[in-house]
C-alpha cells in the first residue's frame, strides 16, 4: 500500500539542521518529504569541533565513510581531553576515552588499584589505559594488536555542515534559502501550520524541527516553551573563538586549560588549530577574556576573536505539539566535555524511534521529553563536577564554584565515591565509570576507604596481575604509529 509521505520542515542549517536532514533522509527517506530552510544572511554558530566516540556509531548507522568524512572536514583523531589547572594550578590529567584495567563482576578496576597502592605497588593508574598512554605519546591506531581503540574526532565545523549538506541534497532533501520571518500557528489546535519566509514565501508541513540555534524561533519563540536556566551551576555565559595556524603536528587530544576566570580550549585539526575561551561575564569582561585568550595562543591567528553569548540550560520540553527542537534551539551546555554534537545525534535517534507517523501524539512527545531531560541532566552533572571538585582559591570565579551548592544527583555520586570509591555503571548515563573516576581522581578526590575486593588476592598475586595488565598496554602502545603518520596514511587510502 502506497502511503502519503509525512511533510517535514527543518528550520536551520547548522550542524544540527544538516545532521537532522541527512539522518531522516537516509533512514526514513521513503516515508518523509524533507525540506530544510536556512539563511546565509544569518549564518551558523560556526564552532563545535571536538566530539566523543559515539559519533563513530552514529556515522556507521548513517553509512558515512570515515575516510571521506575525515578528508572533507580536515579531521584528526581524538583520544581524550587534557585538563590543566582544574584541581589546582599546575596540575594536569587526561580524561581519556579508554577503559582502565579490567573490571570484575564484583567491582571496578580502580578498587584493585587502590588496594595495590595502599600496599605500596601498582604504579600510576594511567599505565593501565592504552588510549591515555597513546594520547600522551601522540600515537594512534584503530586497533592495537586485537584491541580496538576507542576514539573520536576533531573536525572543522563549517566543513562538516557542508559535507552533510551535500550528502543530504544527494538523497533528496530540498534546501530553501530564505529568512523565516514568522511562524504561523493553527488557531484551533495551536500546532505550527507554516513558516512565513521573506519575499512572501510560505512553507507548510505536518511536522517541524527547530534547528534555528540559540534563537529557538519555533519552540521557544512561537510555542512559548520556557528555558530552564542552569547558570547558578554553570556560570559561564560567554565564549570567544579564534583559529590559528598549526605550529606542531596535531596531537590526538583536546586541551582544556583553566584560567583564573574561565577556561581555554585548543583543538588540533589537520590544517589549523581551533582555540577559544569560555568565561562568565560575572567574573571577567570580554576585553580581559580576549587578552587571556590571545596571551595563551601559539601560532599566528587566522581569524579575529569572535564573542558568542549564551545561557546554560535547556528548554522545559524539547517536543511540543508538532515541533521538536534539536541542537542549540533546545539548550546549551558549555563544550568542556564536547557533548553537544553527541546530544544532537542521540536526539535524532530518539526522534526516529518515536516519530509520529500517525500525527501528533502526546505520549510519544512525553517519552521523548523524559529521555531528553534525563540525558541532559546527567551530562550537566558531569560538567559541574569539573568546577566543583577543585582546591583552587585564587579568584572569585573558583571560590564561587568551590563553595556552591550542587544538584542532589551529583552530591550523591560524590558522597559514594568519597566513602568507599563506589561508582556505579549506569546504563543510561553517557559517562561510564572510567570517565567519572578519571575526572574525580584527576582533580584530587580520592576515596577515604575502599572495597575489600582488592584484598581478596594475596599481594603477590595482585601485583602479578597488575604487571600483566601494564605490560599489555605497554606492548600495544609500542606497536602504534605516530598520530600524524596514521592520519596521512589513513586519509590517503580509499
Ligand atoms: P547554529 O549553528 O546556530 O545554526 C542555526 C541555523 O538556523 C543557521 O543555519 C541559521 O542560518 C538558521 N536560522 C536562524 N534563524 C533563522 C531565520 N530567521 N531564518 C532562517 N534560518 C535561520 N559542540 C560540540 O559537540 N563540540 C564542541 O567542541 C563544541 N564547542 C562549542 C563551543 C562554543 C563556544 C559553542 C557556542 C558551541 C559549541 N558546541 C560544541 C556546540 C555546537 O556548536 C552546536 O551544538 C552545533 O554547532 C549545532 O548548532 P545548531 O545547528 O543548533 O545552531
Amino acid at each position: 500500500m502506497q502511503q502519503n509521505k509525512t511533510k517535514v520542515i527543518i528550520a536551520g542549517g547548522g550542524t544540527a539542521g544538516w545532521l537532522t536532514a541527512y539522518a531522516l533522509a537516509k533512514r526514513l527517506g521513503s516515508l518523509l518529504d524533507i525540506t530544510l530552510v536556512e539563511s546565509d544572511q544569518i549564518g551558523t554558530v560556526g564552532v563545535g569541533e571536538a566530539t566523543i566516540p559515539t559519533m563513530r556509531s552514529f556515522h556507521q548507522l548513517m553509512e558515512i565513510d570515515e575516510r571521506e568524512f575525515m578528508r572533507a572536514t580536515q579531521a584528526t583523531f581524538k583520544l581524550g581531553i587534557e585538563f590543566n589547572n582544574w584541581g589546582g594550578v599546575g596540575e594536569s590529567y587526561v580524561h581519556s576515552f579508554g577503559a582502565i584495567g579490567q573490571t570484575t563482576w564484583l567491582t571496578e578496576f580502580h578498587q584493585y588499584w587502590l588496594a595495590a597502592n595502599a600496599q605500596g605497588f601498582g604504579g600510576s593508574l594511567e599505565d593501565y589505559c592504552l588510549e591515555l598512554k597513546a594520547a600522551k605519546a601522540s600515537k594512534f591506531a584503530l586497533k592495537a594488536g586485537k584491541t580496538p581503540v576507542n576514539y573520536a574526532f576533531h573536525l572543522d565545523a563549517t566543513a562538516y555542515a557542508q559535507f552533510l549538506r551535500q550528502k543530504s541534497e544527494a538523497i533528496g532533501v530540498n534546501r530553501v534559502e530564505g529568512k523565516i520571518v514568522e511562524t504561523k500557528l493553527n488557531p484551533s489546535t495551536g500546532d505550527i501550520q507554516s513558516l512565513q519566509l521573506d519575499k512572501n514565501r510560505e512553507l507548510n508541513a505536518d511536522f517541524f524541527i527547530d534547528c534555528t540555534g540559540f534563537r529557538s524561533l519555533l519552540l521557544g519563540e512561537a510555542l512559548n516553551v520556557e528555558y530552564e536556566n542552569w547558570s547558578h551551576w554553570l556560570a559561564s555565559d560567554s565564549a570567544q573563538a579564534v583559529q590559528t595556524k598549526s605550529t606542531e603536528p596535531p596531537i590526538p587530544y583536546t586541551k582544556a586549560t583553566a584560567h583564573s576566570a574561565g577556561w581555554q580550549w585548543k583543538i588540533p585539526l589537520q590544517h589549523r588549530t581551533g582555540n577559544g575561551i569560555v568565561y562568565s561575564s560575572q567574573f571577567c569582561d570580554d576585553a580581559a577574556a580576549q587578552k587571556t585568550l590571545t596571551e595563551h595562543l601559539s601560532g599566528d591567528t587566522l581569524t579575529q576573536p569572535r564573542v558568542i553569548k549564551f545561557t546554560t540550560g535547556m528548554r522545559d520540553i524539547a517536543w511540543k505539539k508538532n515541533c521538536v527542537a534539536i541542537g542549540l534551539a533546545n539548550g546549551f551546555l558549555e563544550p568542556l566535555e564536547s557533548t553537544s554534537i553527541h546530544l544532537i545525534t542521540t536526539a535524532l535517534i530518539r526522534l526516529m524511534r518515536l516519530f509520529p507517523f500517525a500525527g501528533n501524539s502526546a505520549p510519544l512527545a512525553d517519552r521523548f521529553n523524559r529521555e531528553t531531560r534525563f540525558e541532559w541532566e546527567a551530562v550537566r552533572d558531569f560538567i559541574i563536577l569539573h568546577y566543583k571538585q577543585t582546591r583552587r582559591d585564587d579568584s572569585d570565579f573558583w571560590n564561587y564554584y568551590r563553595t556552591m551548592a550542587i544538584p542532589e544527583s551529583l552530591a550523591h555520586r560524590l558522597e559514594l565515591f568519597k566513602e568507599q570509591g563506589y561508582v556505579w555503571p549506569d546504563a543510561v548515563n553517557l559517562f561510564r565509570v572510567d570517565s567519572w573516576i578519571q575526572v574525580m581522581m584527576g582533580q584530587g578526590l580520592f576515596p577515604e576507604s575502599r572495597h575489600g575486593a582488592g584484598h581478596i588476592l594475596p599481594p603477590q598475586a595482585l601485583q602479578a596481575q597488575l604487571e600483566k595488565l601494564k605490560a599489555f598496554v605497554a606492548n600495544n602502545l609500542a606497536q602504534m604509529p605516530s598520530h600524524s603518520e596514521f592520519i596521512a596514511q589513513y586519509c590517503a587510502a580509499t
